[in-house]
């Protein structure tokens, strides 16, 4: 606290980000990164861009990106915005198309972000509680709202909602700006893309962290309608005319590109993740359906914390969140198959002393 800070600023609760380890060496299975790496064409398209053109601003409308984007989903350029990483994208989301009179709903078990954008743009919540089972209810958001934000699938459990649930919100709140957060959504939820064309007040945020392995470069989207993509520019342009650099609009152009890469990863990880959860299951493991590239899991007598204590000692991070309903849980990025073995046999090793 500081007399000097703005009156927002102690009321602010900001995200704490998950470790990234200045250590070698250690299996890093905690901030959901993909293992497989970017594509080679992603890597190419940097260096043919860092030349001496980096002297020069990037454009500021990021075009060819956009075009990309929109071609590859079947849209527009102009019912896509892109920002730097969802994180980003859903800060000027919560500006520009969430925030208003009746409140925003979202899971109370969700992305950690959500509450902290509410309190640092003053966006009035419902924290909508998920069931025994960690399911998101429709039921449940059948009240009064300004807008709806969910994540599909659900971070951090990784339960999908099937689309005709999406559209049953979208359809039943049509005076609410439906936003879905679809940061894991190609490890095999389905995506409400598709809907777009049919609902004015359908937003879908995706990001190339994930399934394009793409974090390090920071760029996500959003697409919509051309009234929503609008609202986000106005922000954007209010607060950074720049939002992605030189670097990083050619390689996210290239790695939406190479479709091939991005269905091998995919696959790869799929067929890692199911074996992971039989063999966590095994160890007695409840592990949550996951339609993500990690698991939410509890063992059914050693406490989460305890757990991911005793695996950062054996050089595997896993997520803990120290919050009530998810306490007992670890969240477990799935990484290559070596990976998950040493994760496994860590494991055993806790599991038996
Ligand atoms: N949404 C969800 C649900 C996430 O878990 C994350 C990753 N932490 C993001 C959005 C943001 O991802 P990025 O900013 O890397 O695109």
């Amino acid at each position: 606290m500081s007399r000097y800070w703005s009156p927002i600023v102690s009321k602010l609760r900001p995200y704490v980000a998950g470790e990234q380890p200045r250590i070698p060496g250690l299996i890093k299975l905690n901030t959901n990164e993909n293992p497989y790496g970017p594509s080679p064409r992603a890597l190419e398209a940097i260096g043919q861009a860092a030349d001496d053109r980096l002297r020069l601003y990037p454009d500021p409308t990021a075009t060819e990106l956009r075009e990309t984007i929109a071609h590859r989903f079947g849209l527009a350029a102009d019912e896509v915005f892109v920002g730097n990483g969802s994180d980003e994208v859903l800060a000027h989301s919560f500006q520009a198309l969430l925030k208003h009179e009746l409140p925003l709903l979202y899971p109370d078990v969700s992305y950690p972000f959500y509450p902290a954008y509410s309190l640092l743009y003053d966006v009035e919540t419902v924290e909508v509680p998920v069931d025994d089972r960690f399911r998101i209810l429709l039921a449940d958001y059948d009240r009064p709202c300004g807008a709806i934000l969910i994540p599909n699938p659900n971070a951090p459990t990784g339960i999908g909602l099937p689309l005709a649930e999406i559209e049953t919100l979208v359809t039943t709140h049509p005076d609410a700006v439906v936003a879905i957060d679809e940061a894991y959504v190609d490890f095999g939820a389905e995506s409400a893309v598709p809907l777009i064309s049919e609902y004015p007040n359908l937003l879908v945020i995706q990001t190339l962290s994930k399934s394009r392995s793409l974090a390090g470069l920071r760029v996500g989207f959003a697409l919509g309608q051309r009234h929503l993509i609008e609202a986000l520019v106005r922000v954007k342009d209010s607060f950074n005319s720049y939002p992605l650099d030189r670097l990083a609009q050619a390689a996210a152009t290239a790695a939406i590109k190479d479709e091939a890469w991005f269905e091998t990863c995919r696959r790869k990880l799929v067929a890692s993740r199911d074996a992971l959860v039989r063999d966590l299951e095994t160890l007695d493991f409840e592990v949550l359906p996951s339609q993500a590239n990690f698991i939410f899991a509890r063992h059914e007598s050693r406490p989460g914390a305890a757990l991911q204590a005793a695996l950062r000692e054996r050089g595997v991070l896993v997520r803990h969140f120290a919050k009530p309903r998810i306490s007992e849980f670890l969240r477990i990025s799935i990484g290559t198959d070596e990976e998950c073995a040493r994760l496994v046999s860590a494991l055993k090793d806790i599991l038996a002393a």
